[in-house]
């Protein structure tokens, strides 16, 4: 028998709720269980890791999924903040963009993203991609407890 284990905590920072559907739907049809927080800006994304405010007994996620056109704060300047903070840095970072700029992948990576990847455009793709990245992450890489 397989132990049970705790459903892993997974941040989503999108402010479009139609990429928010699709990324619930994959994770949904993934095999690990997983539990989605969806915070739609970059000053609530900072804040539900840093725990402040409202946010103050929200679960550290194993996951942050990254969205770089944000409301508020920029998902660049999300990850340029997460990446230098020694509380947040080892939470993988995967930026989930519709960008494919040249300029943005190498810029992410600059900034330490994990990985980098292009919202498919077809549908299948899109919910493949995400299911892969959250087995990929969530299942095979070794991390750090905390
Ligand atoms: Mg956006």
């Amino acid at each position: 028998m397989s132990p049970v284990l705790a459903p892993a905590q997974i941040l989503l920072v999108e402010d479009n709720p139609g990429d928010v559907r699709l990324v619930m739907e994959a994770l949904n049809e993934a095999p690990i269980a997983t539990h989605m927080h969806v915070v739609e800006d970059g000053v609530e994304a900072l804040a539900y890791l840093r725990r402040e405010g409202k946010f103050a007994s929200a679960p550290r996620p194993q996951l942050i999924l990254l969205d770089l056109n944000l409301p508020r704060k920029d998902g660049r300047d999300v990850l340029a903040d997460v990446k230098r903070d020694h509380d947040l840095r080892r939470i993988p970072v995967i930026v989930l963009t519709s960008s494919d700029a040249e300029q943005d992948i190498a810029m992410s990576y600059d900034l330490h993203a994990n990985c980098f990847i292009s919202k498919p455009v077809n549908l299948e793709k899109f919910l493949f991609a995400v299911r892969t990245v959250a087995e990929f992450w969530l299942q095979h890489v070794k991390l750090p407890a905390e």
